[in-house]
């Protein structure tokens, strides 16, 4: 039962956050929102305590298609980031903002990017796409640098094209305080049609991304603009991978088999990547010698 207590826990905080946010906002549509996110996530936690290889693909999509289908296409809630914006404007401490609250802003801080790795419907997607491990060859081999010299590796990239992130996420904050200003009336029916074109545009950016750079995390690398919000608040994440030194033959298999390029050898809270990484777990599955 031991075994079990990380799922347990998991449970309990999602129970506490339902009952509370039942009980304050009188609302019992937090009862089943939270209670259900909660089931999700520990029941992926329990499959992979089970040794089930496709435990945090089943938990991305009851969560993910929770969140795209339910909540926004039939409710109707925008929580890409212009919604959050949008309630955030108006005030209301509602579904949107407190998803932002909870996924993205304050729980990072205890479960880093866990809803990058178990949440997010654009990379249950993208997750989906042939290219699980970007190629990070490119510069590697001699060979390979001369026949695609004009490849670059994810490090260049995030040099190169990085930035994209913070202009999407500074436009979306436009595009919300713009329709505000210009005193636009139905700004609930623009946020609704703005949550359906902003995921297929995500949807085919991100596609294209990943067969053009050969990595279907690209476009949580170089264009999200959530991860303004995730990346400096999981580098203080209570919950990350640790290396024990003692064990580690340096091999470098976790680095190989890592979505995100995190350098997971070094237990300091500035690895490289390590605001990257999404506890998907495979650097844990394939480390030969049980070090992580
Ligand atoms: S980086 Fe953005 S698109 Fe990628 S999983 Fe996280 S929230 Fe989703
Ligand atoms: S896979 Fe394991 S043993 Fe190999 S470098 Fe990583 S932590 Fe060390
Ligand atoms: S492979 Fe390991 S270091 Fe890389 S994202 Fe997954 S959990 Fe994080």
């Amino acid at each position: 039962m031991k075994k079990y207590s990380a799922p347990i826990l998991m449970l309990a905080i999602f129970e506490t956050v339902a009952v509370t946010l039942w009980l304050t906002k009188d609302n019992i549509f937090y009862l089943f929102n939270f209670s259900y996110i909660g089931f999700s996530i520990a029941l992926g936690m329990f499959l992979y305590i089970r040794k089930n290889d496709h435990a945090r693909r089943i938990v991305q999509l009851l969560v993910g298609l929770y969140m795209l289908i339910y909540l926004g296409l039939i409710c109707g809630e925008n929580m890409q980031i212009e919604g959050f914006w949008y309630y955030l404007f108006t005030g209301t401490f509602e579904a949107a903002t407190i998803h932002y609250a909870v996924a993205k802003i304050f729980g990072p801080l205890i479960f880093g990017r866990g809803w990058c790795g178990y949440a997010c419907w654009t990379a249950m997607v993208l997750d989906f796409l042939p290219y699980k491990v970007p190629d990070k060859t490119s510069v590697r081999s001699p060979e390979k640098s001369l026949e695609r010299s004009t490849e670059k590796t994810p490090a260049q990239l995030r040099k190169k094209i990085g930035w994209i992130r913070y202009a999407v996420f500074a436009l979306s904050l436009v595009f919300v305080a713009a329709l505000f200003l210009a005193h636009v009336g139905n700004i609930e029916k623009i946020m609704f049609w703005a949550f359906i074109i902003g995921n297929v545009l995500y949807y085919a950016v991100g596609i294209a991304l990943a067969f053009a750079y050969k990595d279907n995390r690209a476009f949580c690398k170089y264009i999200c603009p959530i991860t303004v919000f995730l990346k400096p608040m999981s580098r203080f994440a209570v919950m990350r991978v640790k290396c024990d030194e003692e064990k580690c033959v340096s091999c470098g298999r976790c680095k190989q088999v890592c979505p995100m390029d995190v350098d997971v050898t070094d237990n300091s809270r500035s690895r490289a990547n390590g605001t990257e990484c999404i506890l998907c777990m495979e650097c844990v599955k394939n480390c030969p010698k049980g070090a992580l």
